[in-house]
Parts: C-alpha cells; structure tokens; sequence
C-alpha cells in the first residue's frame, strides 16, 4: 500500500522534494468501516491551496500524513451494515492506493451507469461546479453570452457545453494552446475561442465577443478578470471559480484595475464553493447526465497511470497538461 505525504510546504511551484510516496501497511477496517481498493484518484487544482498553512475553507494537509482527495475505488472488506466487497464508492481518501473509511463518508456509485472515472469528473465534483456556478451564481438565462476561461479543463468545457445547451447566445471559451482552442470550436461547439498565450487576453476577448459578455466564468484570475471587467454588459454577472493563475505566486496579485466599471454595469461579482451547493446535485444529474449519455454534452479525461505519478499528474494539472478532467487510474 502506497501512499504520498507531503513533506514540507512548498513556496511557489510545489517541488517533488515536497513529497514522498511512502509505504505503509494495507488498514484493518474498524467497526463501521470499509476497506476500498481505490480505482481512480483525483487530482485537482485547489490541493495546492491545501499545501499551504494559509486558513482556508479546506483544512490544511498535515506535514508528514498522508493527503487526502477525491476518490473511487471498490470496497474488498466492509465492516459496515450495507456495504458488500465488490461494491463501488465515491470518497475523500485519495493519494493512496487502500482507504480504510467509516462507510458514512462513502457514497456508492455504479459503475454500469457510467465510466467510474466520471463520478469524479463530468458526473461529479467539477461537473457540479460548472453547473451550480453557472446557473445560481452566475445566474445564467437563455440568450445570455458566456465567456468561460479554463475551456478545455474540467470545469470550464462543461461551462461553455451547458451554457450552449441551455441557449447561449454566444458562448466564448480561452485556452492554453491552439490544439485547446481548436476542441473548443470544433467538438465542444463554443462559437469562439483564443489562445490566451497568443496575445492580450482583453485585445482578444473584444474581437472574440463584439457584443460584449452578459456571463463570466472565471477559473483563471488576473487579465482574464481585468478583460472580462472590460467587455462585460450591463447587469453582467461574474462567477469566480478559481484562479488559477496566480495559486503558485509567493506575493498576493494585483486585483483589477477597472472595478469601477461594475457601477457603470450594474455588473455583479460573487465567488462560489461547490461544496454549498450539493443540493443541485440530484438536479445536476437529472439534467446533465442525459446529455452526457447521449452525447449533447462532450467531456474528454487524461489519464495518467500508476499511484507513482499521482504528483506529477496534480503538477500537470497546474502547467496545463490536461485537457478536460485529469485523472489517475491505479
Ligand atoms: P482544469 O481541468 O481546468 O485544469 C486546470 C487548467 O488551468 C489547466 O489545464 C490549464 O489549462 C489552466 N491554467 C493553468 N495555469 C494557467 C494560467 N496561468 N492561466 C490560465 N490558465 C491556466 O481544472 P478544474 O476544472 O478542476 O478547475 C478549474 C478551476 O476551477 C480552478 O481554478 C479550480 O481551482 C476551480 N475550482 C473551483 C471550485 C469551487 O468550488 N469554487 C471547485 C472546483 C474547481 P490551459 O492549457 O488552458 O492553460
């Protein structure tokens, strides 16, 4: 049994010296407890607020224990009244290859309605999140244009796909790379899309969206916030997601320049935890799971393989590696 520890908190990038994939001993389940074989771990962007001593909504992980993250793998000894070896289960002990857990922190899954991976992807947490952020925070209604940076990542192709699906007028997505870009357009069905490395993201968002934004979904921060303050229509609305650009700074970043043109719009700006919202989750599902079913809805994963490249896949995610969910498949 493998697990990774973090070992020191990083400073800017998080370094391989801050971690170590260590052995232990597989648990015993107690009394109330099932011993889970995990099957596939998450691994996403706001762990690396977890590796700092910052107060946070997320406790920070403790120096010299074992991390902790989104999982699904299959339970192999239950102790615990309806849970049976050979169920399947959605949980929080990840980065570790066995979990020994009080079955009250397990939610089974069944991996004949869907690939198992996508409980923790486009069925589960991040699809959660472009949805309830979308529609309640952003309070997205039909004929609004959205522009979601992070496209082709978790969250935000499932933004710009719902978004879409839900009548959109326009919707426009920014990305990492042409090949990004190119997905976004051609498979994902965004009317337009940048590469946010290819030039100004406030010079390439107005050409983008002539018309303005009504909705911003901001996974990203710094100039694709200032831009968006920029181009955004009155009574707009701003969900911040995340902020990717700016979780590895070691100096807090400078906020946006134009705030003031919110009074101008009328515009709104409102940040959103996934976790106040888990009583879309039955909606979420009943509305998203038959797109994604019959195709309507399009997500891609990266999987990366083995418990040994669990850090390297959370590091990817962070350079942009992944193009939709990333994954580790054990
Ligand atoms: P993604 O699948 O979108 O992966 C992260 C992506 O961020 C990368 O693929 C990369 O894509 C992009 N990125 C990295 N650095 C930068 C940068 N400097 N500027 C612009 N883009 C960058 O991750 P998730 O979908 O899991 O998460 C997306 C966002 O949502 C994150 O900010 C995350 O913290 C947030 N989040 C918030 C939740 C909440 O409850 N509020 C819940 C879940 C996620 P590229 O190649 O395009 O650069």
């Amino acid at each position: 049994n493998r697990e990774w520890h973090l070992v020191t908190r990083p400073v800017g990038w998080p370094k391989p010296e801050d971690f170590a994939l260590v052995e232990a001993e597989v648990p015993t389940p107690g009394d109330g407890q099932v011993l889970v074989r995990n099957l596939y771990v998450s691994v996403d962007p706001y762990m690396r607020g977890r590796m700092s001593a910052a107060k946070s909504y997320a406790a920070p992980y403790e120096l010299g224990k074992v991390m902790q993250g989104g999982a699904v793998g299959e339970v192999v000894a239950s102790n615990a009244e309806g849970f049976a070896a050979g169920d399947h289960v959605l949980h929080f002990f990840g980065w570790r290859e066995y979990a020994a857990l009080d079955a009250k922190n397990a939610v089974k899954v069944d991996p004949d309605a869907a690939p198992l991976s996508t409980y923790l992807g486009v069925l589960g947490m991040t699809g959660l999140t472009a949805y309830a952020g979308l529609l309640r925070t952003a309070s997205f209604k039909e004929g609004d244009s959205v522009f979601v940076s992070g496209a082709a990542g978790a969250v935000g192709s499932q933004v710009g796909q719902i978004a879409r699906l839900k009548g959109a007028s326009r919707v426009i997505g920014s990305a990492g790379s042409d090949e990004k870009v190119k997905l976004l357009l051609d498979e994902y069905g965004f009317d337009a899309a940048f590469n946010y490395k290819n030039g100004p993201v406030s010079e390439q968002l107005r050409a983008a969206a002539p018309d303005g934004v009504d909705v911003y979904f901001d996974n990203v921060g710094g100039d694709h916030l200032e831009a968006a303050i920029g181009s955004l229509n009155l009574n707009g609305r701003i969900a911040i997601c995340g902020a990717i650009s700016v979780y590895n700074n070691t100096e807090p970043a400078p906020g946006p320049k134009n705030l003031a043109r919110l009074i101008q719009t009328r515009g709104r700006i409102e940040g959103f935890l996934v976790g106040d919202h888990y009583d879309l989750q039955p909606q979420f599902v009943e509305e998203v799971g038959p797109w994604v079913r019959s195709g309507e809805l399009k997500y891609r994963e990266t999987v990366v393989e083995g418990i040994e490249n669990n850090l390297e896949a959370f590091l990817g995610v962070l350079r942009g590696d992944n193009t939709g969910k990333m994954i580790v498949k054990l």
